[in-house]
């Protein structure tokens, strides 16, 4: 499985990548999550990257591509990868054709998860991770069962992203519109988008892609 998940921030990428992950056994990829640990490990690459994800801008394209690059070379890849916040632009959709049709190894799919817009500010602003074992949660819609404290692990940190401010948060999704939604009719064009409702409960809309996937 040699997939693509494509929506607006906040739209449920990271939770269903999760839940393809453990039921597929394919690694997620999530750019926003190597660029996260880069700029937390103060690597040169995290200082280059860091003010564009401070003001919701997307981080220069020959970054993220040497990234997913180097990702696609281990070997966990091997039976597939669910990426999950790349491509986020045209020319790096491009790339990642070029890079997988250099290894043999076409993309399936890409699936967008289609959220109304006006719900995913709500959705972003209220979005919590836990610190220890990446589960993620939102305070108005799937807050854990006890504030605070992870239900998997018990892990009492679950985190705020400094970006998930509101701020900040108009800037990524105009950002979306005018630099990923592109993507929408690129993968058309391919004849490998599916389209998915966002909308309502995590398990549902598992459900719907993995119903998408099977066509
Ligand atoms: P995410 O966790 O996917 O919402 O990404 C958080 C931030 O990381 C984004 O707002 C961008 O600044 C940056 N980022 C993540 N993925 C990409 C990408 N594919 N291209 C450019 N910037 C990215």
């Amino acid at each position: 499985m040699r997939i693509v998940l494509l929506g607006a921030p906040g739209s449920g990428k990271g939770t269903q990548a999760k839940k393809l992950m453990d039921a597929q056994g394919v690694p997620q990829i999530s750019t926003g999550d190597l660029l996260r640990a880069a700029v937390a490990a103060g690597s040169a690459l995290g200082r280059r990257a860091k003010a564009a994800m401070d003001a919701g801008e997307l981080v220069a394209d020959d970054i993220v591509i040497g990234m997913i690059r180097e990702r696609l070379k281990e070997p966990d890849t091997d039976p597939g990868f669910i990426l999950d916040g790349f491509p986020r632009s045209t020319a790096q959709a491009a790339a990642l054709d070029e890079m997988l049709e250099a290894l043999g190894q076409p993309l399936d799919k890409a699936v967008l998860i289609n959220v109304a817009f006006d719900n995913l500010v709500k959705r972003l602003t209220g979005r919590r991770t836990c610190t220890a074992c990446g589960q993620m949660y939102n305070v108005y819609f799937s807050p854990p069962k006890v504030p605070g404290i992870c239900d998997r692990c018990k892990h009492d940190d679950l985190a705020h992203r400094a970006d998930d401010n509101e701020a900040t948060i108009s800037n990524r999704l105009q950002v979306y519109q005018d630099q990923t939604e592109p993507l929408v009719s690129y993968y058309r064009d391919q004849d490998k988008l599916a389209t998915v409702d966002g909308e309502g409960e995590p398990e549902a809309i598992y459900a719907r892609i993995n119903e998408a996937l099977s066509q």
